[in-house]
């Protein structure tokens, strides 16, 4: 039998990038699988039309994770259509960078709304459906620890604000049997960035390994959390950057 047979996950942001590779990950473990997306509508429709190749049930589902009432319709929408909710990975996420002079008030509403707030609204949605076995798998990042570039200061605020996030919430649901974990990724390939964009080399003269890691490289450690062989790990962060961070 599958790792996450009869489970069912929602992957936030789920249309492209990493949340994409998570949320075919989990339903080639078979998970039906439910995916938030704010604009793009094709690719989640042809990620939903992949997925259920593989003979699980998904659905995606237009929420921006800047307005928690959208997260939280989302959630209930997954545990009405696909019937419950096992898995919440939070993963939409933004990345702006500036200085922090140039910064805006109006920049620090939207990060934190869609980075930080939103994983909160969600998680709290979620906790009616979760059960003994529930995970939530927050996706953070390798600049939560360090930030070696200028213009991070609130993309960094907002994924170290996740660290005491996950802690606090595996603290309060450890006594329910539901896991929170974070995952920090480091230079991963997709649109936010890509592995021939203008700092790039940078990041690669960082790391131990000098090459950008694939969405499928956190989709394998996110499964691992999502599955039943991580049942006594909680609130935990797994920096997965390629010796970025070392
Ligand atoms: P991408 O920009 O490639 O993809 C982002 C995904 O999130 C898309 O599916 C997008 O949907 C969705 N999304 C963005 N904003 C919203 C919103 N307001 N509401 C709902 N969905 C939204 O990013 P990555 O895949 O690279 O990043 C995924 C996560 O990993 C983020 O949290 C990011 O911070 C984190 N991360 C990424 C790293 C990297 O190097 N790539 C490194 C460290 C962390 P749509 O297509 O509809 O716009």
């Amino acid at each position: 039998m599958k790792n996450l047979a009869n489970k069912t996950a929602l992957v936030t942001g789920g249309s492209r990038g990493i949340g994409a590779a998570i949320a075919k990950r989990l339903a080639r473990e078979g998970a039906n699988v439910a995916i938030t997306y704010q604009a793009s509508a094709e690719k989640a429709t042809a990620l939903v039309k992949e997925i259920e190749q593989l003979g699980v049930k998904s659905i995606a589902i237009q929420a921006d994770s800047a307005d928690p009432l959208a997260v939280k319709k989302a959630v209930d929408q997954t545990a009405r259509e696909l019937g419950g909710l096992d898995i919440l990975v939070n993963n939409a996420g933004i990345a702006a960078y500036k200085d922090v002079s140039e910064m805006t008030i109006e920049d620090f509403d939207l990060i934190t709304a869609v980075n930080i707030r939103a994983v909160f609204a969600g998680s709290h949605a979620a906790l009616p459906y979760l059960k003994k076995g529930g995970r939530i798998i927050n996706i953070g990042s390798c600049q939560a620890e360090r930030m070696p570039t200028p213009g991070g200061t609130l993309y960094a605020m907002s994924k170290s604000a996740l660290i005491g996030l996950t802690k606090g919430m595996a603290r309060d649901l450890g006594k329910k049997g539901i896991t929170v974990n974070a995952v920090h990724p480091g230079p991963i390939d997709t649109d936010m960035n890509p592995a021939n964009g203008p700092h790039a080399d940078f990041q690669r003269s960082l790391m131990a390994l000098s090459a950008f890691g694939t969405a499928d490289d956190i989709a394998g450690l996110v499964s691992y959390l999502a599955g039943p062989e991580s049942g006594y790990v909680t609130g935990a962060g797994f920096v997965i950057d390629g010796g970025t961070n070392i």
